[in-house]
């Protein structure tokens, strides 16, 4: 049985994620849930990296349904809408490690983690809240590993395997604000 369900966000986090659990002797089974990611096109492109990741890495893989649930799914764009940054990103995180937990639990995996901790652009500490509160309701573990460290080495491992790497988080809202940033830095020179 593995000891541990790993929700991957991509390919490119994975590189480094998967290696982590290994030096710790664990060999996770990772699972693919991101209906955050549009649009679609962006979506299969990620899915497909992670493939292609993981048979080079000998790695189970599960991939589940791209859309969640209808009432997940109005949560999400409900905060697409309407909210701030950090509080999209929170419904976010929450929908995606709601649904590991439950497929940790479904599976009999103990205890799960997300290769979300690679990047330093994210939130930590609501990855952190969002795991809890999802492994309190699903009866499993939630284990928060620090991964920023590693996220240069992605880089690299990702060109060695020729994988597809994203230039935004996920959301059509920060596809606008990368390109924004992008467009902000060469301005600026
Ligand atoms: S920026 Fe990333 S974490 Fe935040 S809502 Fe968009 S896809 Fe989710």
């Amino acid at each position: 049985m593995h000891g541990l369900l790993l929700h991957v966000c991509c390919g490119p986090c994975a590189t480094v994620a998967v290696p982590a659990w290994r030096d710790r002797g664990v060999e996770p089974v990772a699972w693919f849930h991101n209906p955050n990611i549009q649009p679609a096109a962006e979506l299969e492109r990620r899915v497909e990296s992670t493939r292609r990741y993981s048979r080079a890495a000998g790695l189970e893989l599960l991939v589940a349904e791209r859309r969640p649930e209808a009432a997940v799914w109005r949560e999400w764009v409900a905060a697409l809408a309407a909210a701030t940054p950090d509080q999209r990103c929170a419904v976010c995180l929450g929908l995606r490690l709601r649904a590991a937990a439950a497929a940790a639990a479904r599976l009999g995996v103990p205890r799960f983690s997300t290769t979300l901790s690679v990047s330093p652009y994210q939130r930590h500490d609501l990855i952190v809240a969002a795991g809890e509160a999802a492994a309190a309701e699903h009866g499993v573990h939630f284990v928060y590993l620090d991964l920023r460290a590693t996220f240069r080495e992605s880089y690299a491992e990702s060109r060695r395997l020729d994988l597809y790497r994203q230039a935004y988080c996920g959301c059509a809202a920060s596809k606008w604000e990368a390109w924004h940033e992008r467009t902000q830095r060469k301005r600026a020179g």
